[in-house]
């Protein structure tokens, strides 16, 4: 049972929690987010206005994060195509899935599939270059 004073005693569990990437936006605050794997926490004045560091970019005060934090979890819902690298289904849908999964992880996500199918089709031929009036470039 939490404690009273628990700040996040009201806060939802997430059953997939990504871990905590770092906000720093250099000393402006303008710049690129450096977005690297979080270890350090710097507490706000609410559970919500807390922020996450990297270790190039914590402060002197800032906290090892704790166990259990808050997060704004961000869920992007795309469609990922693969061409198989294999005639069978099953790993052609492994193969695929450990790609992307490994893509999202490097860009510090945390992949959360809902389902992988393949069907068999032509493909189409690549467009053909155009010119800037509308005619096609002879491709001689
Ligand atoms: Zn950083």
């Amino acid at each position: 049972m939490r404690g009273h004073n628990d700040p996040l005693r009201n806060v939802p569990a997430l059953a997939i929690a990504p871990p905590a990437r770092c906000y720093y936006r250099g000393e402006t605050r303008l710049g690129t987010i450096c977005g690297e794997l979080a270890n350090w926490l710097r507490p706000g004045r609410d559970w919500f206005t807390c922020a996450y560091f990297c270790d190039a970019h914590r402060g002197p005060s800032d906290l090892p994060i704790p166990a259990e934090h808050a997060i704004r979890r961000v869920r992007v819902n795309a469609a990922m195509l693969f061409a198989a690298a294999c005639q069978n289904a099953t790993i052609a849908h492994t193969e695929a899935l450990a790609r992307l999964e490994a893509a999202v992880q490097h860009a510090g996500g945390l992949l959360d599939v809902q389902d992988v199918t393949s069907t068999f089709g032509k493909s189409s031929p690549p467009p053909r270059p155009w010119k800037g009036n509308g005619a096609p470039i002879d491709p001689r």
